[in-house]
């Protein structure tokens, strides 16, 4: 951080600019975080590109990615990777299983608890150590099931 004393107009100005920089980064990710909170239906990467674009401009794809990634390895998203195509993101930390509507592909929170024993159950069957699994029931979603009418 730039001491504000003897500093020339020049280096002062850079200064600033990189804070600029650095503050655009963080209100990025935030802006990535707040609109996956605001999703309950575990959007995708271009989702959410495309949502925040219309707000803000300067975002691209590729920060949005990276903030997506950065926040999944914080632990503050869920990455799920078990559905065909792109990734989707969780908010939701807490463990649940999802279910799946095949006619719209919209993905919901089941927050019945995934088998706590399934892991040690597997566990003769694997190719190797299991560390965890992801819980996918599929089926037709009431709101498609209401439009089939
Ligand atoms: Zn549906
Ligand atoms: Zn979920």
């Amino acid at each position: 951080m730039a001491k504000r004393s003897g500093k020339a107009e020049q280096s002062k100005r850079k200064a600033k600019q990189s804070k600029g920089k650095t503050m655009k980064y963080s209100r990025q990710r935030e802006e990535v975080m707040h609109a996956i909170e605001e999703h309950h239906d575990h959007p995708t990467a271009d989702q959410i590109y495309a949502e925040l674009r219309d707000q803000d401009p300067t975002i691209s794809l590729a920060t949005v990615y990276r903030n997506l990634k950065f926040l999944s390895e914080q632990g503050k998203i869920q990455k799920l990777s078990f559905i065909a195509g792109a990734d989707h993101f969780d908010p939701n930390m807490e463990r649940h299983s999802h279910f799946v509507c095949e006619h719209c592909g919209r993905i919901y929170d089941l927050p019945a608890q995934t088998e706590e024993t399934l892991d040690e159950e597997a566990a003769p069957y694997a190719p190797g150590k299991i560390t965890g699994h992801d819980l996918v029931f599929h089926g037709i979603c009431e709101a498609c099931e209401k439009s089939f009418g």
